[in-house]
C-alpha cells in the first residue's frame, strides 16, 4: 500500500512553527516509506481566510523545502463534490434533516447545563417523519451511532476510545448547504486516499467523529498520529508572546531553512542525542512511533545555534544564495564586489544569522566606505598612518595577490618596522573596511582586490588628513 499523508492547513493565519513542524513530520513520514504528500488548503472559512494567508503558507512551504507531490487542493474548489456526498448519505440515511429551530436549540442547551449535562443535540429530528415545517431550511446532521464505542490505535498516543453516547449528531451542512469542517476533512482525506493523517493534538476530538463519518462512508479510516503541541520556556501553549513568529519572519530574520528544519524535526522526536539531520538523513531516520508523547518546549537559542552551524557548514555557494534577499534590502548589489561564495567563507564564523552576515558583507559592496570615527580615532593616528603608508606601498608590488602572500606583507611590514601585528592589521583593517572589526584582514583584502584595496587605503590616509 502507498502511503499517502498530508498537511492540510486553514489559511486563517501564518504558517507558524507548529504548523510546518506537522508538515514536517507528513512529508518526512511520505518521504521514509517512498509514498505521496499532498498539500490541501482548508479554506471553507470564509470570513477568516484570506489570499494572503495561502499565499504565505506557499511560500513558506516552498521556502522550507517541503515539497508536495499533489495539490495543492482548495476545499472551496469541491463544494459540488461535498454537496454529492451529502445527497448520497441523505439518501443512504446515514444523514437527515434537522429542523430545530435556533431557539429550541438554545433553550435544550440551557436545560441541560442547568442539569449540569454536557450540552449535545437530542436527536429530536432523527427518526421524525411528519412533514417538514413549511418556510424553514433545515440544517444536515449526521446519524452518530448511539451505542459502542470509537477506538483507534493512534501512532503516537497509543490506544484511544470514545463512547458514542458522548459524540453528537454533527452538523455536516448548514442551511445555506455549506458542508462544515470535519465533513470536509473527512471527504477530502476519503477522496485523497490519505493513509496517514498526522496532526496537532488539538484535533484529537475531531477523530472519533471523523472515524464515524468515514464509516459511513464505508471507507476505511486512515492511521492517525497526533503529535504533541509545543510549549513556550514558561509551559504555556506556544504563541507570540514568546516570539513564536511565522516561518517568513524566521527567514526574513536570516535563518537558513535547514537550521529550522533541523529544529522542528527535534522538536517532538529523536534518535539517541544526535542532534544535526541533514535532509537526506532526516529522510532515512525519521520514524511517527519515536515521535514524543509529552509536549516540547520551543527554545530560540538552539534554533540559533543550529543556524550558526549551517552557516559555517552548508556549501557556501547555497548560502550565497540565501545571502542575496538580506543584502537586496540592505540595498546591496552583489555584483558591485567580490565573488559572494568567497564572501560567506569570510563571514560565516562570526554570523549567526544572514541578516548578520549580510551587515558584515555591505562594506565589500559600498562605494565609499563609512568610517567609525572612534575607530579611525584610534588606529589612524601618526603611527597607523605610517604603518598604513609603509603596508601600501608593499601591496602595490605584491607580485600575487593571494591570501598567503597578503599575510607576508603585513608581518613583513610589522617586522621591518618595529610593530605588532594587530599595529598593521588594525589601521589596514579601518581603511578598508571603515570599522575595527572585519573578517581575518588577508582574506578581506584578498576578496576585494587589489585595485579597492589600494584606492580604500588611500581614500583612508586622504580622510585622516584633511
Ligand atoms: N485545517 C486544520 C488546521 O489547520 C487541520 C486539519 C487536519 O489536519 O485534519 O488546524
Amino acid at each position: 500500500m502507498t502511503v499517502v499523508t498530508r498537511f492540510a492547513p486553514s489559511p486563517t493565519g501564518h504558517l507558524h512553527i507548529g504548523g510546518a513542524r506537522t508538515a514536517l513530520f507528513s512529508w518526512l513520514h511520505a518521504r521514509r516509506m517512498g509514498g505521496r504528500f499532498i498539500l490541501r488548503i482548508e479554506d471553507t472559512d470564509r470570513e477568516r481566510s484570506t489570499d494572503e494567508y495561502v499565499e504565505a503558507i506557499l511560500e513558506g512551504m516552498a521556502w522550507l523545502g517541503l515539497e508536495h507531490d499533489e495539490g495543492p487542493y482548495y476545499q472551496t474548489q469541491r463544494f459540488d463534490r461535498y454537496r454529492e456526498v451529502i445527497a448520497r448519505m441523505l439518501a443512504e440515511g446515514t444523514a437527515y434533516h434537522c429542523y430545530c429551530s435556533r431557539e429550541r436549540l438554545e433553550a435544550l442547551r440551557a436545560e441541560q447545563m442547568a442539569a449540569k449535562e454536557k450540552p449535545r443535540y437530542d436527536g429530536s429530528c432523527r427518526d421524525r417523519h411528519d412533514p417538514p415545517p413549511e418556510g424553514v431550511s433545515p440544517v444536515v446532521r449526521f446519524r452518530n451511532p448511539l451505542d459502542g464505542q470509537v477506538v483507534f490505535e493512534d501512532l503516537v498516543r497509543g490506544s484511544i476510545a470514545f463512547a458514542n453516547a458522548e459524540l453528537d449528531d454533527l452538523i455536516i451542512a448548514r442551511s445555506d448547504g455549506t458542508p462544515t469542517y470535519n465533513f470536509t476533512v473527512v471527504v477530502d482525506d476519503a477522496d485523497m486516499g490519505v493513509t496517514h493523517v498526522i496532526r496537532g493534538d488539538d484535533h484529537i476530538n475531531n477523530t472519533p467523529r471523523q472515524i464515524n463519518l468515514l464509516q459511513a462512508l464505508g471507507v476505511t479510516p486512515p492511521a492517525y498520529a497526533h503529535v504533541p503541541m509545543i510549549l513556550g520556556a514558561d509551559g504555556q501553549r506556544l504563541s507570540k508572546r514568546h516570539g513564536a513568529v511565522s516561518v517568513l519572519q524566521y527567514r526574513d530574520e536570516g535563518y537558513l531553512p535547514e537550521a529550522l528544519l533541523n529544529y522542528l524535526v527535534r522538536l517532538g522526536w529523536s534518535r539517541g542525542d544526535q542532534e544535526i539531520f541533514s535532509r537526506p538523513e532526516m529522510i532515512a531516520l525519521f520514524d511517527l512511533k519515536a515521535v514524543h508523547r509529552a509536549p516540547s518546549t520551543f527554545n530560540p537559542d538552539k534554533l540559533l545555534w543550529l543556524n550558526q552551524h549551517y552557516l559555517k557548514t552548508a556549501d557556501p555557494v547555497y548560502v550565497a544564495g540565501h545571502l542575496q534577499p538580506h543584502l537586496a534590502r540592505l540595498g546591496v548589489d552583489p555584483d558591485a564586489g567580490p565573488d559572494l561564495a568567497g564572501v560567506v567563507r569570510a563571514l560565516r564564523e562570526r554570523s549567526k544569522t544572514l541578516v548578520e552576515m549580510a551587515e558584515g558583507a555591505r562594506f565589500f559592496f559600498a562605494d565609499h566606505v563609512a568610517y567609525d570615527e572612534k575607530a579611525v580615532a584610534k588606529h589612524l593616528g601618526e603611527e597607523g598612518c605610517r604603518a598604513l603608508s609603509a603596508v601600501k606601498a608593499q601591496l602595490a608590488e605584491l607580485a600575487e595577490w593571494t591570501t598567503e602572500a597578503i599575510h607576508g606583507v603585513i608581518e613583513t611590514v610589522a617586522a621591518s618596522g618595529g610593530w605588532k601585528m594587530g599595529q598593521v592589521a588594525q589601521p589596514l583593517r579601518v581603511a578598508v573596511s571603515g570599522t575595527a572589526v572585519s573578517p581575518p584582514i588577508d582574506q578581506t583584502l584578498q576578496l576585494l582586490g587589489r585595485e579597492k584595496s589600494l584606492e580604500r587605503i588611500a581614500a583612508a590616509l586622504q580622510h585622516v588628513h584633511s
